[in-house]
């Protein structure tokens, strides 16, 4: 038997930056088919950790360092989210890691999409809430967080939900060059043309827009508590 404070010590080991647990009856409003019980029939909890983005890298005039950064920390996650499995199985108790990437179509949608979402997960988990630009939103980090998730068969104690952090100002909306954020959904193929592919300047894949990071407030802005520090 692990605890969550356990759960939680391991994964701060292995370098993550946030922790939190969900239990499975905080899914129920999840799309058919990406349900964590569609995952792992058996999951009773979900944990959701993630790790910090260096903020730096929105400041930058070259789009290199944020493609770097965002290329290395996904199989970083993955590994990490790979050996606290195994560190579980050595209690006992089943994990199953979900990639950090989006991983799979989904033909209903038009998008790629993760096989359960992770940031829906961590703010079932108390890591955030999700803003107006559709990411998570983190008290500690704003959204400069990329998110891993782990299916667990163990009931562990849940975290508190955090209450709404996104105060609507729309000014994410408003700098998108495309409009991909105008509906409530973002029209992911429509921010992913735009913001991803080669620059033939440098003769490099890059992503060349994050302009819905930088201007939020909890990000570049005043309400980013590592720049109160
Ligand atoms: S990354 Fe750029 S293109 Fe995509 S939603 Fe944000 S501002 Fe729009
Ligand atoms: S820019 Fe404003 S509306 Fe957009 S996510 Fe940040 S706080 Fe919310």
């Amino acid at each position: 038997m692990v605890d969550s404070k356990q759960v939680k010590d391991i994964l701060f080991g292995l370098g993550a930056d946030l922790c939190g647990i969900a239990g499975i009856d905080r899914f129920n409003d999840a799309p058919e088919g990406y349900h964590p019980t569609d995952v792992l029939p058996t999951c009773k909890s979900v944990i959701s950790f993630g790790c910090r983005f260096p903020i730096g890298t929105l400041s930058c005039n070259s789009p290199v360092p944020y493609t770097k950064v965002r290329n290395s920390i996904t199989p970083k996650m993955d590994a990490m989210a790979l050996d606290f499995c195994i560190e579980m199985e050595k209690h006992q108790i089943v994990c199953v890691p979900i990639p950090t990437n989006e991983s799979q179509w989904d033909e209903k949608t038009k998008r790629w999409r993760s096989i359960i979402s992770l940031k829906h997960a961590a703010q079932a988990a108390g890591l955030g809430t999700i803003g107006r630009h559709s990411l998570l939103i983190t008290p500690e980090f704003g959204s400069m967080v990329w998110l891993g998730a782990v299916l667990c068969e163990q009931e562990l104690e849940c975290d508190e939900l955090k209450d709404n952090i996104c105060n609507n100002c729309n000014a994410c909306v408003n700098i998108c060059p495309v409009n991909a954020l105008e509906h409530l959904e973002l029209e992911q193929q429509v921010c992913w043309d735009y913001a991803f592919g080669d620059d033939k300047a440098i003769q490099s894949w890059v992503i060349g827009c994050h302009k819905c990071r930088d201007i939020c407030p909890y990000n570049l802005g005043t309400e980013n508590s590592f720049r109160k520090e």
